[in-house]
């Protein structure tokens, strides 16, 4: 089995493919540790499927985080994670440099090979791009050049947003999805040690009207915090947004405490696109599944996309492992199911709600009645999350299911 690509969801299948006993090789064109532009935010989903892959010691040496700190319009609501049967409490804050070497080499505890500075440039299948098989990859060490040609009878494309290799495939993003687009960077801050994320829900551009997205200040605990900005496409004026002109703002509003200013910069801040709402495919080739920001995996409704990575991967192993078993190609069908079920009506409903939030005055009738009611916040919490409990039907799914209601009829 071919990974390409060592970031959350390639780690994952390849951690979850070598725990089977599987023959895995992962190339990942960086080095480890190695920066990826990210708020860090690791939330519950993410941490579970961190503790599943016995992570847990490791990351209690990481800052934990109780839940999130919600502010707009004047008003100030803190929010402690639910409880809930499957995902625990907590989440934490880790820079990327620091969690994806982490699960890499874990993967490569369990049995995986990792190839690091090695780059996918190409599927060895002739047809690949017009939906034949990806039969493996030519492979490029980016420090000697060499060229090696892996053949493999699986394939996870699991390369990111950008997903060179997936468009080597015939793989595209559907341009009526919603798209998400962030930068973030590093500040020094008394406030780093914090236990609370903090989420700004009105941010504002240069004009002083709100825009639909969210600031964040999210504490390392190191003397560092991550801040950033993330808005949405579904917003008319997007393709005239300069994040680094809002992201400037919002490090000139955001609260004083926080001493956020050019002097406590630690760099330029850096962005990225967000594909949401598995909105790339098709996800299953002949031999391939697409995994993580790769295959659009993202949660439309808040941009979270770690715990959807480690999740997508996870899926693609156990999809991959049946079509082994049953010496199976046809299996591979099957991750296209399990992301249905898993994740379909939830993407369904968080698209089309942001397609009206993307209309700045429902934003604001939205985030402005829900900041005067803590429970409806902390409702909205657990829904924008995904941690509602499918064991009851307490009153976020109540609330989900008027949020779907109301998507599907303006949709
Ligand atoms: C500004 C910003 C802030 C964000 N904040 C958060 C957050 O706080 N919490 C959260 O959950 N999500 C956040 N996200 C989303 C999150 O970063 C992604 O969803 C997540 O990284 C997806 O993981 P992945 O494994 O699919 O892809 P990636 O993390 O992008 O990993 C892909 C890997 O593949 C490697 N690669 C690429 N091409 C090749 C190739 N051809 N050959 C070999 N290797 C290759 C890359 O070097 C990389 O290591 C944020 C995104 C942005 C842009």
């Amino acid at each position: 089995m071919l990974v390409v690509g060592g970031g959350p969801s390639g780690s994952s299948a390849a951690y979850w493919l070598a725990d089977a006993g599987y023959d895995v090789l992962v190339v990942e064109k960086k080095h480890f540790p190695r920066v990826k532009t990210c708020g860090d935010g690791l939330t519950p989903r993410s941490v579970r499927q961190l503790e599943d892959m016995g992570l847990g010691d490791a990351l209690r040496r990481h800052h934990r985080y109780d839940g999130l700190r919600a502010l707009a319009f004047g008003k100030e609501l803190e929010l402690s994670w639910p409880v809930h049967p499957e995902f625990p409490s907590y989440g934490y804050v880790v820079t990327r440099a620091d969690l994806d070497a982490l699960v890499a080499s874990r993967a490569e505890k369990v049995g995986a090979t990792v190839w690091q500075g090695s780059e996918a440039v190409a599927p060895l299948g002739a047809d690949a791009s017009s939906g034949g098989p990806a039969g493996g990859a030519v492979v490029v060490d980016r420090d000697s050049g060499n060229r090696t040609e892996v053949a493999a009878r699986y394939v996870v494309v699991a390369d990111g947003a950008n997903s060179r290799f997936g468009r080597a495939l015939g793989v595209s993003r559907d341009r009526s999805a919603p798209l998400g687009m962030a930068i973030r960077g590093y500040y020094e801050s008394p406030r780093h040690a914090e236990t609370f994320i903090e989420s700004h829900l009105d941010i504002r551009d240069s004009t002083g009207n709100v825009v639909p997205g969210y600031g964040w200040i999210f504490p390392l605990g190191d003397g560092r915090v991550n801040v950033g900005i993330g808005v949405l496409s579904t917003f008319g004026g997007w393709k005239q947004l300069n994040t680094t002109k809002l992201m400037d703002a919002f490090v000139g509003y955001a609260p004083a405490s926080w001493c956020l200013s050019p002097e406590s910069s630690l760099g330029p801040p850096t962005g990225g696109r967000l594909p949401m709402g598995l909105s790339v495919g098709p996800h299953v080739g002949p031999d391939y599944v697409l995994t993580g920001d790769a295959g659009g995996a993202i949660n439309p409704f808040n941009g979270e996309g770690i715990a959807y990575g480690y999740e997508t991967g996870r899926f693609a192993a156990a999809t991959i492992g049946e079509a082994i078993a049953r010496d199976d190609p046809a299996q591979l069908a099957g991750y296209d199911d399990l992301l249905s079920e898993t994740y379909g009506l939830y993407y369904k409903v968080g698209s089309a709600f942001m397609k009206l939030m993307g209309r700045g005055d429902l934003m604001r009738l939205f985030v402005g009645t829900g900041m005067y009611s803590r429970t409806l916040m902390e409702w909205v919490l657990q829904i924008m999350s995904n941690l509602v409990r499918e064991d009851e039907l307490g009153p976020a799914e109540a609330a989900y299911r008027a949020i779907a209601a109301l998507a599907r009829r303006a949709s």
